[in-house]
Formats: C-alpha cells, sequence, structure tokens
C-alpha cells in the first residue's frame, strides 16, 4: 500500500526511479526457467564501456539519485570483464540509492567477491534455485551447485572479515516442477546465513516458453495496467530500450539510448502510446503485453491512472 501512495504522489515521472541495464545477453547456464536455455533468437553480446559511460553520465548529471539501479536482464553479468568497473562507476558517480547485480553466482569468485565488497556493491541477487546438487543440475542444467554454495559463503565470510555489511545478499530460488520439493530445504538450509531468501513463482516470459505458471500468475484476474512501464526503464546490451524485463527477444523496444538521451526515450510519443494503451485497456497491439502475466504481482493503480489520463487522447 506505501507503494501505491508513493506511486500516486510520482507519476507521471519525468524519469524513471528503476534503471536495468543489462551488460550481456550471453549466459553460462541452462535454467529450465529461462528463455536464455533456449536457441537465441537475439545474437549475443556486450555492452561496450563507452555506451554505460554514457548512461551513468545522463543519470549522474540530474540532481536526484534514481532508486534503484540494476546491471542484469538478459544474461549474466559476470560474464562481462568490466562488471567491476561497471559498478564501481555506478557507486563513484552516486546515480542510485541502491546498485544491483543479479547474477547466478558460478563466476563470483574470490577477486570478485573482494571487488565487490570494495567498490560498495549494495546487493546482490543469487539465483540458487535448489538445495541439492542433483536438483542444481536438473533445474540449471549444469555441475555447479557445489561451486556457487562456496562463492556464497566465501562472500559471507569475506564481508565478516572485512566488517562489512555489504552487498547485502539475496538468495534466489524459483520454484518450478524440478525443485518445489526442495523449497522449505532451501529455506532452512540458508535461514540466517544470507540476508535475504526470495521464493518467486515461476513466470512463462509472456508465453515464449511452454511452463506451468505458479503463484499468484497462475490465478485468473481481470487485467489491469502494468505499473512497471511508469516507473522502470530497461536497457538492452545493445542500448535499445525494452518495454520491461520480460522481454527477453526485444520485441517491445521503443528507442535506443546509443542515439538519443535516457530521458528522450522515457518521454517518447512511442513509450507515452504504450502507457496510454495500457491505461485503455488496449493489450491487442502489444505484442509481449498481450500474452504477459507477469504485471498480476505489480501493484494495480487502474483507477488512479484512469483519473490522471482522463482527457489525454492518443493517436492511431
Ligand atoms: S505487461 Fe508484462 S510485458 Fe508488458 S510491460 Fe508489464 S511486465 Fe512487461
Amino acid at each position: 500500500m506505501a507503494r501505491q501512495m508513493y506511486l500516486r504522489m510520482k507519476i507521471p515521472m519525468d524519469f524513471p526511479i528503476i534503471i536495468n541495464v543489462d551488460p550481456t545477453n550471453a549466459c553460462n547456464l541452462l535454467c529450465t526457467m529461462c528463455p536464455n536455455s533456449q536457441p537465441p533468437s537475439v545474437k549475443k553480446r556486450f555492452l561496450d564501456m563507452d555506451l554505460y559511460e554514457k548512461i551513468v553520465s545522463e543519470i549522474s548529471a540530474r540532481k536526484k539519485r534514481i532508486y534503484r539501479f540494476f546491471l542484469v536482464k538478459d544474461g549474466e553479468p559476470l560474464l562481462h570483464k568490466n562488471i567491476i568497473d561497471m559498478v564501481a562507476l555506478a557507486k563513484e558517480k552516486n546515480i542510485s540509492q541502491i546498485v544491483t547485480v543479479v547474477t547466478n553466482g558460478v563466476l563470483l569468485d574470490s577477486r570478485k567477491s573482494r571487488a565487490f565488497i570494495e567498490c560498495g556493491l549494495d546487493d546482490i541477487g543469487i539465483s540458487l534455485d535448489a538445495a541439492s546438487r542433483e536438483t542444481y543440475l536438473k533445474t540449471k542444467g549444469r555441475d555447479s551447485y557445489d561451486a556457487v554454495v562456496d562463492n556464497i559463503l566465501h562472500l559471507q565470510e569475506m564481508k565478516k572479515s572485512m566488517r562489512k555489511k555489504r552487498p547485502v545478499v539475496r538468495l534466489k530460488f524459483v520454484e518450478t516442477p524440478e525443485n518445489t520439493q526442495e523449497k522449505q530445504a532451501f529455506i532452512k538450509k540458508w535461514k540466517g546465513k544470507v540476508e535475504k531468501l526470495e521464493i518467486n513463482p515461476l513466470h512463462d516470459w509472456a508465453g515464449s516458453m511452454r511452463l506451468d505458471q505458479t503463484g499468484e500468475l497462475k490465478q485468473k484476474s481481470e487485467r489491469y495496467p502494468c505499473s512497471l512501464l511508469w516507473y522502470t526503464m530497461v536497457i538492452n546490451c545493445d542500448g535499445s530500450v525494452s518495454l520491461c524485463c520480460i522481454d527477453y527477444g526485444w520485441k517491445t523496444v521503443v528507442g535506443n539510448v546509443r542515439e538519443k538521451s535516457l530521458s528522450d526515450v522515457w518521454n517518447s510519443r512511442e513509450m507515452e502510446e504504450v502507457r496510454m494503451r495500457h491505461v485503455r485497456g488496449d493489450y491487442d497491439q502489444l505484442p509481449v503485453c498481450n500474452t504477459c502475466t507477469y504485471w498480476k504481482i505489480k501493484e494495480n493503480i487502474r483507477d488512479f491512472l484512469k483519473k490522471k489520463y482522463k482527457n489525454q487522447e492518443i493517436s492511431e
């Protein structure tokens, strides 16, 4: 409710408060719940540092920090050779209250852990998704369970020995048919060893994967506008801007921050048209939103948006 109140006070925003930048869409695992395990629909790339610096410099030039800056979208960010420099620059320029990396933890070796602690990374999400080596292999497609567990424990020990509280570790578990029997064992095993545990429902990436969704996403519910469109910006590793993280195949690109400023893309006619379609309940022309269920876990601000945009129309 507090979040809804906050959004009601702030929307429309002239700049996003949450920004995702994807260092790469390449990955080193084959998770059953992720479209990255399927044949690629988009060429694998790595974000170039010139573009990254342009993005950070625009955010930094604004007077106010954003709330959260994520270094992740489609791939495994630790595959990028400059991932530490990326975090260090975001922290040095003080662009966001929270800088987050989300990783599968396979490459989170001692050197990277130390560098993340030293450069002040605030938060790290680690997708473990299992409580045993067998289930990990079935869920993640590679036999890296023991290595990832060691990496997590080592990061926690290192923080302790360096007397640092950050990065906060959020250990993640997406509930799938392969691992659901281990959910309680996962919680029991990790409670008290990491700062946060996150159990998330399985989603089918707007119909791009054949998965039996769980939790709230499975329930039938009346459609309402996706609030993400009013506060989150998602930049792919080639600089194109997708509507959200669900757009794995880059089907909803509304601009490119290589050619335009973040602010221009955020306030563009293309972006505003998408928002207005959501307000009007007209999802048919939006290929990814049309088949998506992810909006269900976001706040329902439909009535507020309808009032806010009462007198505004979009041209077809
Ligand atoms: S409805 Fe789904 S695809 Fe559309 S912006 Fe929201 S989360 Fe993304």
